[in-house]
């Protein structure tokens, strides 16, 4: 007989940390986020887990989601996010702006509609409707990063091609893929939830994985998933279904994960994806095929959170 056991893990985005200094501080980032969701799981609802802990997160400026969201070419904030529960019920937010928690906003969205996914001015015309408030969440750092890759783009001479932007990536990565997402199980219900600024200097309206259900966010009665990495490749491979889908066919959370990350490497090579996961049965899963993903997870018996990159 399996025992199901309680569960939440979050990640802190797929990419590269440049500076080492840097790593204690993402780490501290995701331990306190899987507090703030082990807390509210204790209470026993995963779905507030999840939002608690993605909200820690987006409320943190070291991470690319809310407070500290990257910068599109033409300089402005456009976040996405989204939350599914196991029972289908799903909601996103996608190019949304002004507004301080995206997942929350995601969260009204599967309440309060009849619809999965509002983009751009008409989720933010929602998000006001629900009462959240006018917030900016540029900050100086990513301000002064957008101005400096946004030269080395202009220098370049190429301002259309993604081939140009993937150099420039390449060049940067430590500022560029660090969305945020959470996992959790409370006995009964799995919720995932995952939130973004995007990639920096991504075109206006260029919309990722995270809010594309399926693709960066996924749950059903057999896994919750949320992903991390190039947007355009998890859209491609609908990643996140594919691990729940690994689940499905008798994979337990952590070889489901490194068996969807195979996948995206097979087809797009390295350094384009990691994916949290729980099952079922509570097990924890995680995979990267990029240098770092930051990620802490609690179960029912542990002490303390155990955190990684
Ligand atoms: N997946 C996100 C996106 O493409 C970026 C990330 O994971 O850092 O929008």
């Amino acid at each position: 007989m399996v025992i199901l056991v309680v569960a939440i893990i979050v990640h802190g985005g797929a990419g590269t940390v440049k500076k080492e200094e840097r790593i204690p501080k993402v780490l501290d980032g995701v331990r306190e986020a899987v507090l703030a969701g082990w807390r509210e799981l204790k209470r026993g609802s995963a779905l507030d887990a999840v939002e608690e802990a993605v909200k820690a997160l987006e409320d943190n400026p070291l991470f690319n989601a809310g407070t500290g969201s990257v910068l599109t070419l033409d300089g402005k904030v456009e976040m996405d996010a989204a939350i599914m529960r196991s029972n289908l019920e799903a909601g996103a937010v996608a190019a949304i702006w002004g507004v301080k928690n995206p997942i929350s906003v995601a969260r009204k969205v599967m309440e309060k509609t009849d619809h999965v996914l509002l983009g751009g001015e008409g989720a933010l015309k929602f998000a006001r409707l629900m009462g959240f408030e006018e917030y900016n969440p540029v900050t100086e750092e990513r301000l002064k990063q957008w101005q400096e890759l946004r030269k080395k783009l202009m220098e370049s001479g190429e301002t259309r091609h993604w081939k140009k932007l993937s150099a420039l990536i390449k060049e940067y990565p430590e500022v560029l893929r660090s969305t945020v997402g959470a996992v959790a199980f409370d006995g009964e219900d799995i919720v995932a939830g995952t939130s973004t600024g995007g990639v920096f200097l991504k075109m206006f309206g260029r919309i990722g994985d995270t809010p594309i259900i399926g693709a960066g966010t996924y749950a059903n009665e057999f896994a919750g998933v949320s992903a991390t990495g190039i947007g355009e490749v998890m859209i491609k491979l609908v990643l996140a279904r594919t691990a729940a889908d690994f689940v499905r066919f008798g994979l337990k959370a952590p070889e489901a994960a490194e068996a969807a990350i195979s996948i995206a490497t097979e087809h797009f090579g390295r350094d384009v994806a990691g994916l949290i996961m729980i099952d079922r049965d509570g097990r924890v899963g995680f995979a990267k095929n990029t240098k770092h993903m930051s990620v802490a997870y609690m179960r029912e018996g542990m002490e303390e959170p155990y955190t990684g990159i």
